[in-house]
């Protein structure tokens, strides 16, 4: 079965949606320092993608590291399974194409793209805990802003492919998750920034007082930073210290305390 995504009309709404954003700021160059992942209007979008339903894979896969996998393989996680927090979607295990949380609700933290603040979802859990992290940050000092929280398969698609018209298909998976394998569809993750940055994502996050204090305090609130420095080979992604993961407290604080993946925290606890 072959799905037909009308990716015309979505870049519509898009650019419509775009131009009710703020303006972005010039920033100096840094390794991967697109403005988020918010596709600007002038971006060259594919009038038509076809995405083939992929075919499930009989055998589950054990737990594994596939950083470099083929996407094509990959098996499906059960709606159910997909709700769990520990639910791991890399490039051989991913969500269904209709998969969405039940349970989505606004985070009601500062965000600088979009008004009012209270756009991005997230499923409920974390978005307390997402909330308790920001008003703790604050605090101390730390004024973090969100940028990316739930995204549905269709729009990570339109995500995706904006990056791949720009980098190529090989270089966009090194930032951009293939439709049905991101954690934002998990309603788990959500990405971070700061005023400096204007909401966008950078590797640069890392150097900032924020980039620190989300680095160190994350697993605090039951979050993981999912693609840790020097792990591309077991993530398939770069570093990303602007995005964050909700797995729940204790597990956060293992992986934490371990300088582990949640592919290594599902090893061990299978034990
Ligand atoms: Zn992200």
């Amino acid at each position: 079965m072959v799905n037909m995504l009308k990716i015309g009309l979505l870049g519509t709404f898009l650019f419509l949606w775009a131009c009710t954003q703020a303006s972005p700021v010039e920033l100096e160059e840094v390794p991967f320092s697109e403005p988020s992942y918010h596709p600007r209007e002038e971006a060259v979008l594919p009038q038509e993608i076809i995405v083939p339903e992929p075919v499930p894979n009989p055998v589950p896969n054990p737990v594994q590291f596939c950083g470099q996998a083929d996407h094509a393989g990959a098996s499906i996680l059960s709606d159910e399974e997909a709700l769990s927090y520990l639910a791991l979607v890399n490039r051989c295990q991913r969500a269904s194409n209709s998969f969405e949380p039940r349970d989505l609700s606004p985070v009601n933290v500062e965000s600088l793209r979009v008004r009012g603040g209270t756009h991005h979802l997230m499923r409920s859990t974390a978005a307390r805990a997402v909330e308790d992290m920001f008003q703790e940050a604050a605090l101390a000092g730390h004024r973090i802003i969100a940028s990316s929280g739930y995204r549905s398969y269709e729009l990570q698609t339109l995500f995706f492919y904006h990056w791949v018209s720009r980098y190529g298909r090989a270089e966009a998976m090194r930032f951009s998750a293939v439709p049905g394998h991101s954690e934002h569809q998990l309603g788990l993750a959500l990405d971070l920034s700061t005023v400096e940055f204007a909401g966008g994502l950078y590797g640069a996050f890392i150097t900032t007082p924020e980039g620190l204090w989300v680095r160190d305090n994350a697993h605090r609130f039951g979050f993981i930073v999912s693609y840790p420095e020097g792990r591309e080979a077991e993530t398939g992604f770069i570093y990303e210290p602007w995005h964050i993961r909700y797995v729940g407290v204790e597990a956060a604080t293992i992986i934490y305390e371990n300088n582990w993946i949640l592919e290594e925290y599902l090893w061990y606890q299978e034990g």
